[in-house]
């Protein structure tokens, strides 16, 4: 990208640090210099572009460490109300993991390609300036569309044992292919091309799966890889009673316990989901340092409690991610406030500056990175602001309270990335927002034509 020059964005709040604490400061400037944040001053400063609007609240760019553009955008509006999963409660195995692979065979790569772009700008409209997705490895275009589209992105290329994993009529889920090899000269090959490009904008992170489609000798030997190259290492734990049933079967341990017995617990670690973790599977994961992505919506639709406060009462480091339903940060947020302190029976947990943290300074240091999830000089120049002037948001005394509790998507005023303006307004500003939805559409369209997904989302 071409050097973005200055940019200054007056907050009428700005979310900083002071003494290391969470802290707002009223009517500030923030000014951008190239790809980093050079001053937070109450004066107006020089600058090339110079957006000046009462009303703002800048944020640092969030941070949503777990999202899946692909398999969910297939299974939105197919699957609520308890669609696509009356043999098997998790639809992970009724919709997400057959369609997903059934589609990449049939997609052009210009189809792929739509797809991850409309993906990316959701993310993007959803006020996301970093995402970690994890995705099948015949997605490739993520990349590309993160690269093109100016996203923050930990793209995690999925690495299999066992592809193949289906629910049969019986509710059973049966395994299939031997895929660990391919899978990960798949992502040796990703690394290669795209670790680092744009100034370090795009990155990988490790990606086995998930417990019971991983097995021992891929768990570690992409755990010893992620670990040579330092990069984050991401799973899906214990996301479904089925999961657990299955690792109970094959190695008489817990999910958390099988990864432990494989030396994949550790700070590196992070683990999407975990809602069917036994007490015990926390306190072992608080002790090896492992993060908890807690994606509280997507488990909501099925009826299932996945409280943030719940993680973080247990000594976790929690982080909030969106699992692709909804790519709405915002509302994901607003949904861990009110799932944890309704599953709590208590108004205090779960308190709007912990989730903001949650999406910013701790998902920050989850992927060790010290320079994003902060507004300070030196930290990378990446904001998300949000408009509280909206009638609904005022009158307004607290603002971290008014974003978790009053504001929503349609708030979204701007998205900087590397001091590269992205959306403004809350519009997406480098292309045309219609023409990348018709074409994700038309691609999506092709998959739920299929009468194997017909019959998907009706079983
Ligand atoms: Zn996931």
């Amino acid at each position: 990208m071409t050097d973005p020059g200055t940019t200054a964005i007056f907050g009428s709040f700005a979310l900083t640090e002071q003494d290391g604490a969470q802290a707002v400061l009223r009517d500030h400037w923030v000014l951008l210099e190239g790809r980093r944040i050079a001053a937070v001053t109450p004066t107006r400063p020089q600058a090339d572009v110079v957006l000046d609007r009462p009303g703002r609240f800048l944020l640092p760019g969030l941070i949503n460490l777990h999202n899946h553009c692909f398999s969910e955008m297939l299974a939105r509006t197919h699957t609520e109300d308890g669609a696509g999963r009356k043999n098997n409660k998790s639809i992970v195995y009724t919709v997400l993991m057959p369609l997903s692979r059934r589609g990449l065979e049939l997609y052009t790569p210009e189809e792929r390609m739509a797809v991850a772009r409309l993906g990316v700008l959701q993310l993007l409209k959803g006020g996301n300036a970093t995402v970690m997705e994890p995705f099948r490895n015949g997605l490739p275009e993520m990349f590309a569309a993160a690269e093109e589209m100016g996203l923050r992105f930990y793209g995690a290329p999925y690495l299999f044992s066992t592809a193949d994993a289906v629910a049969g009529a019986d509710g059973v889920v049966r395994y299939a292919g031997d895929d660990g090899a391919a899978d990960l000269a798949a992502w040796n090959a990703l690394y290669d091309t795209w670790e680092g490009r744009d100034d370090g904008r795009i990155r990988l992170a490790m990606s086995p799966h998930a417990t019971d489609t991983v097995g021992p000798d891929l768990f570690r030997t992409a755990t010893a890889r992620a670990r040579e190259l330092g990069v984050p290492n991401t799973t899906h734990l214990a996301q479904s009673p089925g999961e657990v049933a299955t690792i109970r079967t094959r190695y008489d341990r817990t999910p958390a316990e099988y990864l432990d017995w494989l030396g994949v617990l550790g700070p590196d670690l992070l683990a999407a989901h975990c809602v069917d973790c036994t007490d015990d599977d926390l306190r072992l994961m608080a002790a090896r340092r492992t993060t908890v992505l807690n994606c509280p919506r997507v488990f909501a639709r099925a009826g299932t409690v996945a409280s943030y406060a719940h993680f973080r009462a247990h000594g976790l480091r929690t982080v909030i991610g969106t699992d692709g339903y909804n790519l709405d940060l915002l509302g994901e947020m607003n949904a861990a406030a009110i799932i944890s302190k309704t599953s709590a029976g208590s108004a205090t947990v779960a308190s709007a500056p912990e989730l903001i943290d949650a999406v910013t300074r701790d998902a920050a240091a989850a992927i060790g990175r010290d320079d994003l999830g902060v507004i300070r000089p030196g930290a990378r120049a990446d904001i998300t602001a949000i408009d509280v002037g909206h009638p609904h948001l005022q009158p307004l005394y607290e603002p971290r309270r008014a974003l978790v509790w009053l504001a929503n998507r349609a708030n979204l005023d701007l998205v900087l990335v590397d001091g590269r303006l992205l959306i403004e307004g809350g519009r997406y500003i480098h292309a045309d927002e219609a023409a990348i939805t018709a074409a994700g559409v038309a691609a999506i369209g092709k998959i739920w034509d299929l009468p194997q997904a017909q019959a998907a989302f009706a079983g």
